[in-house]
């Protein structure tokens, strides 16, 4: 397979970017690269701590004009951004696969998830109801209101260069916050983009550019949104070692956190699975998107009587993936983003290996004479017994660790029984053990699924996930909340004085 050139990529950004209106200020700060051919495309200059302080009390500034503006007004900038998001569909989207190295079907579904988001967070304008609640004392009334909350500080990671920010973005703009974003620094052209497309909507619909700020750089900027008493919310996206930093620098200033940090995520395979919808179900959730989702498919629990049927399948499959240029519409795995996640891929096999595995398919380089520079990888399927070591972390790569059980509690258990807790899968056809799986006592993960894989979650429900995953849920449902700030109001309407819980006083 041939490979674009690094002067062919360069020249599709700048051709993008030029239409975007978008002109990066060049420099030698961070480095804008494809992983197509893993060379470097422009220098970029970073911003520095005191534009970072300047970003952030302007945001500031603005928020306290915003928070007035009526939802349902805010919400027309964000419809403003969806539409401009359509407009540009194409280009953004080449944008993600230029440096994400996302194929091209993947880098469209993330620009129409963040149109999705867009749409839903009009909608929600008009609907961050309060509840009126009962009070026990006569002619009393108790009621919540949800107001906005202040600055938003988002940091994303690379494998989502475009959709985590505007799932941040769309609601905190609706719930009358403004956002400071700090995007991953293997991704600063997507961020330019973004940043232009919002710049081009606050214009067109009258509002201050203010609330929306783009700080390129690396983790210091990071570093400064969490611990700055001006940002009330800090969005971070990321590895658990990111997580595990910000965290605590945010809780002990009293701001709030919102962490979607990595996953471990597995699918149980039962006897009784439909595995003509299962297998395709698998490969696409452990070897798409090159295993870098954060919902990427990685252990897969498959009961004894049916693993060698299945794992035919899956080596098959995967012995026939197109792995290569992911512009070329026939690719489905595209290349890793850096040497190190290469590395890191290669080791992982090695210590799986040490502890018992075996590689019963992938492992190897593609591509190597082609792009010395970049990381193409053959997914691997290992198979491993037992849940030690290196099954327990997440490798940002494409790895799918199989290992068989006999009883349901016992696949429950391996789900559960490491330290994320974002996404999980069960196939079956009997509903007694889909219904368990889902129960109290079934999986641990903030995401269950039946019957699909573990990736590729709508934006309707709640995203995020338990233990060392953070928490966090954001996107649909009612994750708007974690953007706002909630007030309880008793309001006495009688000519009476009566306390609560009978107290009297006076
Ligand atoms: P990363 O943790 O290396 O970086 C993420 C972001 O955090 C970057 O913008 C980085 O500059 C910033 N950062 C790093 N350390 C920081 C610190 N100490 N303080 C402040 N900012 C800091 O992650 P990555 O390699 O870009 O992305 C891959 C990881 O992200 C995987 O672990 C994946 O599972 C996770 N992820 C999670 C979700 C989710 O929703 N749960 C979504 C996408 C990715």
């Amino acid at each position: 397979m041939t490979l674009p050139t690094t002067d062919a990529l360069r020249r599709r950004a700048l051709d993008i970017l030029t239409r975007l209106d978008v002109t990066p200020e060049q420099g030698d700060d961070l480095h804008a690269r494809s992983p197509i051919t893993g060379e470097h495309l422009f220098g970029l200059r970073a911003a520095t701590p005191a534009e970072a302080d300047e970003a952030i009390a302007a945001a500031h500034e603005a928020f306290l004009s915003w928070r007035t503006v009526p939802a349902p007004r805010r919400g027309e900038v964000v419809r403003r951004l969806g539409e401009l998001l359509r407009e540009h569909k194409n280009d953004l989207a080449d944008l993600v696969t230029i440096e994400a190295g996302k194929i091209r079907s993947e880098a469209l579904g993330e620009v129409q998830e963040m149109i999705d988001i867009c749409e839903f967070a009009v909608g929600l304008s008009r609907q961050l109801y309060g509840r009126t609640i009962a009070s026990e004392r006569p002619g009393h009334r108790l009621s919540e209101t949800w107001h906005p909350l202040g600055v938003v500080g988002v940091i994303s990671a690379f494998n989502f260069p475009a959709a985590v920010w505007a799932w941040n973005t769309a609601v905190a703009l609706v719930c009358g916050d403004t956002v400071v974003w700090k995007p991953s620094e293997l991704t600063p052209l997507t961020s330019l983009a973004c940043d232009r497309l919002l710049a081009a909507a606050t214009g067109q619909s009258g509002v201050p550019r203010d609330v929306h700020r783009l700080l390129l750089g690396e983790r210091a900027i990071g570093e400064r949104l969490a611990d700055d008493r001006r940002v009330a919310l800090v969005s971070a996206t990321g590895s658990v070692r990111m997580g595990s930093q910000v965290g605590p620098r945010v809780a002990a200033r009293f701001g709030r956190s919102l962490l979607e940090l990595g996953g471990n995520n597995a699918a149980v395979v039962t006897a009784s699975a439909d595995l003509d919808l299962a297998a395709p179900a698998i490969v696409f959730a452990a070897a798409g998107t090159a295993g870098q989702r954060c919902t990427t498919l990685r252990r897969l629990i498959v009961h004894a009587d049916i693993a060698d049927a299945l794992i035919d399948r899956l080596t098959t499959a995967y012995g026939k993936l197109p792995i290569g240029d992911p512009f070329d519409d026939t690719t489905l795995v595209g290349p890793l983003i850096s040497e190190q996640a290469h590395d890191a891929m290669r080791q992982a096999l090695s210590a799986a290996q040490s502890e018992g595995g075996t590689v019963l398919a992938g492992g190897g380089r593609r591509l190597a004479d082609a792009a010395p520079a970049a990381r193409y990888a053959e997914p691997a399927i290992v198979r491993i017994d037992g849940q030690s070591g290196i099954v327990r972390q997440e490798t940002f790569a494409p790895i799918l660790y199989v290992q068989t059980y006999r009883t349901l509690n016992e696949a429950i258990a391996l789900n559960n029984d490491v330290p994320q807790g974002l996404s999980s899968s069960i196939f079956t056809r009997d509903l007694r053990e889909a219904e368990r799986f889902q129960a109290a006592d079934g999986s641990d993960c903030g995401i269950v699924n039946v019957n699909i894989g573990t990736s590729g979650a709508e934006i309707g429900g709640a995203f995020g996930g338990e233990k060392e995953t953070g928490g966090g849920r954001e996107s649909g449902s009612d994750s708007w909340r974690a953007y706002m700030r909630r007030t309880t109001s008793t309001v006495n309407y009688s000519d009476q004085l009566t306390l609560a819980q009978n107290v009297s006083f006076l």
